[in-house]
């Protein structure tokens, strides 16, 4: 077989075989393909597309490319969650320890942000001395003693997902629907959760500007997950405005541990609780959705979430007095909080352009391996469809100076925009895809 007869057969439109995949993932992985012919390849999939079989193919190609993790021995019942990336979005910090409360170990490999969407590593990162670097055995042993894990990728898993994402980040090829089903599913499938909730974003703020791209990206996920034998389900959410009112690192920490404590902001904490009820659900730890949302309500607020979180910041080498008063936590030199110039209804928060400005700020990075500082970032202080008077707090600015401060006062401002009729809220979801 060669290279160049797959690149043509995808480029004309063919339906590629589960050899011809394996060929071509293999031989990429090991070197034997270059660059410039993966490139060519994605490209062609990119404008052609593929079939479910081709993706599942794919999916298969890249979790087999390294090492598969099994937890069956390791703990009874291994759950997962993944977000398709957004603004504002913690949910992993308040998810993973409230299910875990209920008894469901979470070995969660996340990932670092990049461009306008955060990453859950750079947000832990933001407490002294919590370590995301572990050893496959050092996960192995915190998931089995204590639970939950929260730490970057191995290297090992999935490495031909790892350098084709690289190549598709350089040459344009990430927006391809199956290409992303096969690279998010290839890694849940490959760190061995049964257990599966997919957050997929929707709007200004998400890889998936629409509803309707978000369910066919949700739809050939889910499915990626049912031919592996996972239990999946994924949940379309808003991704128009920031989820919660808190964009940085050690603003969101903050944020999740006042959502910990039975506080934060009432959309982020609804989002949790439906994100956590699936996972329940569908885990088997209750009869329905309405029951699950009780269970998921009742470890939020009897503080038992709170002490999985503590746990997990311990067992990671994380300063918990830091997170015992997170006032603690990194904090910006320059803080001004920005008045509303006029009155009326919030219309539209723009969640890209409050991530953009956070990325400016330095709160995040325009390429790998940039570094950044965890104190900045920004407090939207309402929601679409809230009534806001001149006058009242429109959003806080955690800058490291006043020159960079404001400049993202004046972004901004152009980030919100005002109606002098009533607004209708954003729903938090859309739909849910089961199948
Ligand atoms: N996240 C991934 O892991 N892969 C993609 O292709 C896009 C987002």
């Amino acid at each position: 077989m060669r290279a160049v007869d797959v690149i043509v057969k995808k480029r004309d439109g063919g339906e590629l075989s589960r050899q011809e995949i394996a060929f071509f993932v293999e031989g990429f992985a090991r070197g034997d393909i270059p660059d410039y012919q993966a490139a060519a390849w994605a490209m062609a999939v990119l404008w052609r597309g593929m079939t479910v079989r081709e993706t599942w193919y794919l999916t298969q190609a890249m979790a087999g490319s390294g090492e598969q993790i099994d937890l069956t021995g390791v703990v009874p019942l291994a759950v997962d969650k993944h977000s398709t990336g957004g603004v504002g979005d913690k949910t992993t910090l308040v998810v993973q320890p409230l299910v875990a409360a209920a008894g469901l170990a979470m070995g969660k490999m996340s990932g670092r942000g990049l461009g306008y969407s955060g990453g859950t590593l750079d947000k832990m990162e933001s407490i002294p001395g919590f370590r995301v670097d572990l050893s496959r055995d050092e996960f192995l042993d915190q998931l089995r003693r204590v639970g939950l894990v929260l730490c970057g990728q191995t290297a090992d898993l999935a490495p031909a997902d790892g350098k084709l994402y690289a190549l598709r980040d350089v040459t344009g090829t990430v927006p391809s629907i199956p290409l992303i089903a096969s690279s998010v599913m290839c890694k849940k499938i490959a760190s061995g959760a049964q257990v599966i909730v997919l957050d997929v974003k929707a709007g200004r703020g998400a890889f998936m500007s629409t509803v309707s791209e978000a369910v066919r990206l949700a739809r050939l996920m889910v499915e990626m997950g049912r031919r592996a034998r996972r239990r999946v389900a994924a949940l379309i959410s808003d991704m128009n405005q920031p989820l919660g009112h808190a964009v940085g690192n050690a603003l969101e920490v903050r944020e999740a541990i006042e959502t910990l404590h039975g506080r934060g902001p009432e959309d982020f904490r609804k989002h949790c609780l439906h994100v956590a009820a699936h996972l329940l659900l569908l885990a088997r730890r209750a009869a329905t959705l309405r029951s699950a949302h009780t269970l998921a309500a009742s470890l939020l607020d009897s503080g038992r979430a709170w002490e999985k979180f503590r746990l997990l910041v311990e067992a990671q080498g994380g300063d918990v007095g830091v997170v015992d008063e997170p006032e603690r936590l990194p904090q910006a030199a320059w803080v001004e909080t920005v008045p509303s110039l006029r009155s009326g209804y919030l219309a539209s928060v723009d969640a890209r352009a409050v991530g953009e400005t956070v990325v400016a700020l330095g709160g995040g990075r325009a390429k790998k391996g940039d570094p950044i500082d965890h104190a900045v970032g920004v407090v939207v202080h309402h929601k679409v469809g809230d009534r806001i008077e001149r006058g009242d707090p429109l959003f806080t600015v955690h800058a490291a100076d006043q020159q960079r401060g404001a400049q993202a006062i004046e972004r901004l401002l152009a980030a919100h925009r005002f109606s002098r009729k009533r607004v209708a809220p954003l729903p938090l979801f859309y739909r849910t895809i089961l199948r």
